[in-house]
């Protein structure tokens, strides 16, 4: 399954792995079983921390696999063979089911760790959709921080029966507790956040605490991380609101017109613009939604900002810069049947419609 340079990476994080695992296998006599079967008698001698199973269970789908942290109930799930984009979601769970610490902020970590609850999570993944890692990946570190959060991952074109009849006709596509819960590019943040019920209102408090900015920026994307950066090199107090950092860029996978750089990726570009906006004295105030701007006129002092959670921020001057978003074509039936048959994303989505009339 895995070629030598594949292995001798793989083999090389297996290193950093603190406690014991279990690859725990659940096959039937279907061909991707073989070749699950295979890849995981590769993963297993790369290190003495590692050991494999099969899974006694009739319950659990097949081909899937568990990776648990030996003698405590943290692990997770994956149905198929998380190759293609995922496979960097296998490895990344191995290492932080293995103890391996993850590179999430503290603040975060904190926020998954008191979430109060059962939550079971069920993610339908294609393994060419570049937005899906993503979900995946959040979704295990926090059944890895957390061990009321359970999660599967299931390649939705292993198992069409199942996303037939539960209609899934995009990816990624989130179940909680059974129910549909979400559907496109998640961040962790965002998913914490839409769990702790409590979360809204301690941001606002936060937020209606702080000082009035000199300038504030409306907006993360590359217009708005220029403009905050040019306004705190001359040393104002600069502050960013963002529904999301990184802006359309975000979904972007190949960048190829950034001048005096050949190539460069959405995410890489998004993490880049973040690390030059920090050298700056600027407050990046992410997954915040401004609602209403009341202009100083009105006020009868500074500019005042409410956000969609309650909170508000004020400032001399403020700049919008709220790009844009995907227009609709405007034909009926595109709103109703958004991600349920109107799809965006073909690679994404095109595994589920596999020899089907689209
Ligand atoms: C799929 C795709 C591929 C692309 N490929 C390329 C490419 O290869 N090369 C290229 O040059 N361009 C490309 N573009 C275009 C490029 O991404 C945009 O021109 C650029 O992102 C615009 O930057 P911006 O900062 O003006 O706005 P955006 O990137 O749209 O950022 C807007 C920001 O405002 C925030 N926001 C919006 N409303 C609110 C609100 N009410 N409250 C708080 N925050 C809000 C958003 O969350 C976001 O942070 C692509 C776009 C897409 C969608």
């Amino acid at each position: 399954m895995l070629d030598a340079n594949i292995k001798g990476q793989l083999k090389a994080y297996m290193e950093k792995l603190q406690q014991p695992i279990e690859l725990v296998a659940a096959y039937d006599d279907s061909k991707k079983s073989e070749e699950l079967k295979q890849l995981l008698e590769e993963i297993e001698p790369m290190s003495e921390k590692i050991s494999l199973r099969t899974e006694e269970s009739t319950e659990v789908r097949r081909p899937s696999f568990a990776i648990n942290r030996v003698g405590t109930d943290i692990g997770v799930r994956f149905a198929g063979i998380p190759m293609g984009h995922e496979f960097t979601s296998l490895v990344l769970a191995l290492l932080q089911v293995g103890g391996h610490p993850s590179k999430a902020s503290q603040e975060v970590i904190q926020q998954v760790q008191e979430l109060e609850g059962e939550f079971e999570f069920e993610t339908y993944f294609s393994l060419s959709c570049q937005n899906c890692p993503d979900v995946v990946q959040a979704l295990n570190l926090m059944s890895v921080l957390n061990p009321n959060i359970k999660h599967t991952s299931i390649d939705g074109a292993l198992f069409q029966d199942e996303v037939e009849q539960r209609e899934v006709m995009a990816v990624p596509s989130v179940y909680l507790n059974g129910q549909p819960w979400g559907q496109g590019r998640m961040t962790l943040e965002e998913i914490a956040a839409r769990l702790d019920t409590n979360s809204a209102e301690k941001e606002a408090r936060k937020i209606n605490q702080k000082d009035a900015f000199d300038v504030l920026v409306i907006g993360g994307g590359p217009a708005g991380s220029a403009a905050a950066i040019y306004a705190a090199r001359k040393g104002i107090a600069t502050g960013i609101a963002a529904e999301r950092f990184g802006g359309q860029v975000a979904d972007t996978m190949g960048i190829e017109n950034l001048i005096s750089v050949p190539y460069t990726e959405g995410p890489k570009l998004v993490a880049a613009m973040e690390q030059h906006v920090n050298e700056y004295e600027v407050d990046i105030m992410n997954m915040q939604r401004a609602e209403k701007l009341i202009p100083a006129e009105q006020t009868g002092g500074l500019h005042e900002v409410r956000l969609a959670n309650g909170g508000s921020l004020k400032a001399r001057t403020v700049i919008l810069s709220t790009g844009a978003r995907w227009r609709q074509m405007g034909v009926p039936g595109e709103e109703e049947y958004r991600n349920k048959g109107v799809a965006y994303c073909p690679h994404c989505d095109g595994p589920l419609f596999k020899g089907k009339r689209v």
